[in-house]
């Protein structure tokens, strides 16, 4: 019978442990460092674990207040992202973050339990800061909302590149003093952070970033992935392909490492000892690694081609993800008020 087949998969899923993680909608598309620092480990746990992804877009408002025009579409190619690198909606709750206002009360009662100093230290804030973005209240209380996100849904694991890591060890932390001071509500979430921890920017910056114009996405063209590579920073000090260069760090090689696929990694081996000797030119490399890039999205981007024709489908899944987020999000505020004892007046 349907119905007892559904009962019975959902009680599979209530034993199974979850997974909260999420994206800002801060672009329609998603880069390589979100692929390797989070989306890559969704996909590998999605078995494993029952999955609820987040399209952050109240997150997205502390940079982009401005700019909301856009996040109707952005979060229409968040969704086509995910669905095209293969995450499985029967397996995976898409949430949009804004359509579960639950969140934000929680993230009112876990500020009171956040001293300033702690938000004050946060290092995403001053790197924002330092981006030029402005310093405005919801900059400054992002991670108390983050920890919301995740602690709503009782995530037990978050996977987030390296640079997200701070603000999982802050739900946690919240999360203890919680429940040490009204009991036992929140399990402690741990991040996983993905094979590579924070993937530098095309630029040769730090971190690839939606918003730093340095990142290559999972919807450029074969074109616009060659015409990046091949104006890719590499090792500055290189003047002549014949001058030893450095392969540590150098984002040419670190993208080979991370797109290569095992069988590629002989070929890749010996261009590392090739560049370090100075016997090969930075041209040869980069239209090696366009190459590589261009196996890996080919697969990606067809996917993409297909979802793209079915835009009911996919608002339908997005919708019905939130749907049952905030089901599950209205039983964790109601556990929570009945824990501080603010379940009066019902
Ligand atoms: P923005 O610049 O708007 O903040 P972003 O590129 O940092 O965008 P987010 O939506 O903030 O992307 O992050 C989504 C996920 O991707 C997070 O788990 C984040 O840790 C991870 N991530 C983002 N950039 C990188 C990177 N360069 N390397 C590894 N992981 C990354
Ligand atoms: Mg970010």
């Amino acid at each position: 019978m349907a119905d007892g087949k559904v009962a019975g998969e959902f009680k599979e899923i209530k034993n199974m442990k979850r997974i909260l993680t999420g994206d800002r909608p801060t672009s329609d598309s998603f880069h390589l460092g979100n692929y390797v620092g989070s989306l890559a480990n969704r996909v590998k746990l999605q078995d494993e674990y029952d999955a609820f992804i987040l399209i952050a877009d109240l997150h997205a408002l502390t940079t982009h207040f401005d700019k909301t025009e856009d996040l109707e579409k952005n979060i229409r190619g968040l969704m086509l992202g995910y669905l095209s690198v293969g995450l499985d909606p029967k397996k995976v709750t898409f949430v949009l973050q804004s359509k579960v206002p639950e969140v934000l009360e929680l993230a009112y009662f876990l500020g009171t339990l956040t001293p300033r100093a702690v938000l004050e230290r946060q290092p995403a804030l001053k790197e924002k800061l330092d981006q030029g973005e402005q310093d405005t209240f919801a900059l400054f209380q992002y991670p108390v909302l983050m920890a919301a996100d995740i602690l709503l849904p009782k995530a037990n694991l978050v996977p987030v590149g390296k640079d997200q890591k701070a603000h999982v060890e802050f739900a946690r932390d919240v999360a203890i003093k919680f429940n040490n001071l009204y009991g036992e509500v929140f399990p402690l979430p741990e991040s996983l952070i993905g094979d590579v921890p924070t993937l530098p920017g095309t630029d040769g910056q730090g971190k690839m970033s939606k918003s730093l114009n340095n990142a290559i996405f999972l919807t450029d063209s074969a074109e616009e992935v060659e015409k990046k590579v091949m104006s890719m920073y590499t090792d500055p000090k290189r003047i002549h392909p014949t001058d030893p260069g450095t392969v540590e760090g150098n984002p040419v090689f670190v993208y080979l490492d991370a797109f290569g696929t095992d069988a590629d990694k002989p070929q890749t081996t010996n261009y590392k000892l090739l560049y370090s000797k100075g016997q090969v030119g930075d041209i040869e490399v980069k239209k090696y690694l366009v190459k590589i890039l261009n196996n890996f999205l080919d697969p990606i981007r067809q996917r993409r081609d297909k979802l793209e024709k079915e835009p009911e489908l996919v608002d339908r899944i997005l919708k019905e993800g939130t749907a049952k987020a905030r089901t599950e999000a209205q039983k964790t505020l109601a556990e929570v008020k009945k824990a501080m004892k603010l379940d009066y007046f019902v």
